[in-house]
C-alpha cells in the first residue's frame, strides 16, 4: 500500500481497516499517460486518483489549464474557442464548469484568508444584454495588498437618460442591490480586524448598513469624483484619490475581464455567467496578478520540480492530438506558465499529475 487511501463509491478508508489493493494500470489517451487503478474489496468497484478529479472523463484537459487565464487576460470566449482550436459549445460548457469550479475555490480562499485592517467597498456598473438592464457588481478590496475580499452582482433599474425608456420598454425593473452589498459587508465584517477601517464613498446605503452589520469597523467615507479616460473611467481626476486601491482594482477588472470592457460589443447574457467570469478573474487576480514577482518565482522553480518528475512519466505524444494541444500540455508540465503557478495548483496540477 503506497499511502492512506479511500474508496470515492463507499468511503472506506485503509486507515480504518479496509481492504484497498492495486489493479493494474489503465491508460489515458490524452496525454498517453498510465495511471494506477485500485481495487475496493469492500464494494468490490475500482478506481483511480482521477476519478476524484474536478476534471474526471475531461477529454480536452489543456483546456482546463489555459481557458481561465485567457478569460482572466481579456479574452473573449469566441477568441479563446480560435485560440485553443475547439467549438464555441465546447468553451461554452468549458466556461461553466471552471466558472463553479472557480466559486468554490474563492469561497474556499476566503474561509482561510488572513484577516486585514483596512477594506474599501464600492460598486462597479456593468448591464446584461443591452444597457436598459444595468447590473451593479458590490466589492471589497483589502487595503495593502489590494486582495478581492468578497462580490456580489445583482440587477438594478436604469438611471438617467435611459431610465425613462427602460422603464417604457420593459418595465418596472426591481433593484436588488441591497442583498448584494448586504452579502459582501457580512464578509468584511468577518475578515476585517477589530476596529479595522472600512472606506467607502458616500452612499448613504453604506453608512446604514456598516451601522448594521460592521459595528466594529471605524468607516471612513470620502466623496465620489469624476472618472478620467485612464482606467475606462475608474480612475479619477485630479491629484489624490483616497479610494485609489478600490478604483484601481476596478480598473484592472474592466481590463481583464472582457465583458466589462467600456463601449463594447461583449455582453453578459445573464448575471449568473457574469458571476462565473468575474470568480475566475478573482482567482487569477488574487493568485497572479498582485502575487509579487519574488514568490511567484519561487513558486515557479517547485512547479518546474514536479514538471520534471512527472516528464519521466510521460512518453512521446500519438500524432492525432493537435499540435496545440501537445504545446499546452507541455507547457503546463514543465513548468513554462511561471507567474501562474499558483493559479494553476487550483485548477489543473493535481488534475494532470494523476
Ligand atoms: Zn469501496
Amino acid at each position: 500500500m503506497e499511502k492512506q487511501l479511500s474508496c470515492p463509491h463507499c468511503h472506506a478508508k485503509t486507515c480504518d481497516g479496509a481492504k484497498i489493493g492495486r489493479r493494474g494500470f489503465y491508460f489515458r489517451r490524452f496525454d498517453r499517460s498510465r495511471l494506477r487503478r485500485y481495487y475496493c474489496h469492500a464494494c468490490r468497484r475500482t478506481f483511480s486518483f482521477a476519478t476524484t478529479s474536478d476534471f474526471y472523463r475531461s477529454k480536452r484537459r489543456d483546456l482546463d489549464v489555459w481557458l481561465p487565464k485567457l478569460l482572466a487576460e481579456n479574452c473573449t470566449q469566441r477568441g479563446a474557442a480560435r485560440v485553443l482550436k475547439a467549438s464555441r459549445s465546447t468553451i461554452e460548457r468549458k466556461f461553466a464548469r471552471l466558472g463553479d469550479l472557480a466559486d468554490r475555490n474563492f469561497q474556499l480562499a476566503k474561509s482561510k484568508a488572513e484577516s486585514v485592517g483596512e477594506v474599501y467597498v464600492d460598486e462597479i456598473e456593468t448591464h446584461v444584454h443591452s444597457k436598459y438592464h444595468p447590473v451593479s457588481v458590490a466589492m471589497a478590496v483589502a487595503g495593502r495588498t489590494r486582495r478581492i475580499v468578497s462580490f456580489e452582482a445583482a440587477q438594478m433599474p436604469a438611471r438617467g437618460l435611459l431610465a425613462k425608456k427602460a422603464r417604457e420598454r420593459y418595465g418596472v425593473r426591481e433593484d436588488q442591490r441591497e442583498s448584494c452589498r448586504r452579502t459582501v459587508l457580512e464578509e468584511v465584517s468577518r475578515q476585517l480586524v477589530k476596529g479595522g477601517i472600512l472606506k467607502s464613498d458616500e452612499n448613504p446605503h453604506y453608512t446604514l448598513l456598516v451601522k448594521e452589520l460592521c459595528p466594529h469597523a471605524v468607516h471612513v467615507t470620502h466623496p465620489g469624483r469624476s472618472g478620467c479616460v485612464t482606467g475606462q473611467g475608474e480612475l479619477k481626476e485630479g491629484r489624490f484619490d483616497p479610494l485609489f486601491c478600490f478604483n484601481h482594482t476596478a480598473a484592472m477588472n474592466r481590463t481583464h475581464i472582457s465583458r466589462l470592457f467600456r463601449r463594447t460589443w461583449n455582453t453578459s447574457k445573464t448575471i449568473r455567467g457574469l458571476r462565473r467570469h468575474l470568480y475566475i478573474y478573482a482567482n487569477y487576480h488574487n493568485d497572479v496578478l498582485i502575487v509579487p514577482a519574488r514568490i511567484s518565482r519561487d513558486q515557479s522553480r517547485l512547479h518546474n520540480q514536479a514538471g520534471q518528475l512527472q516528464r519521466s512519466r510521460l512518453r512521446r505524444p500519438r500524432p492525432s492530438v493537435s499540435r496545440v494541444q501537445i504545446e499546452n500540455c507541455r507547457e503546463v508540465e514543465h513548468g513554462r506558465a511561471s507567474r501562474s503557478s499558483q493559479f494553476n495548483s487550483n485548477y489543473a496540477d493535481a488534475d494532470i499529475s494523476v
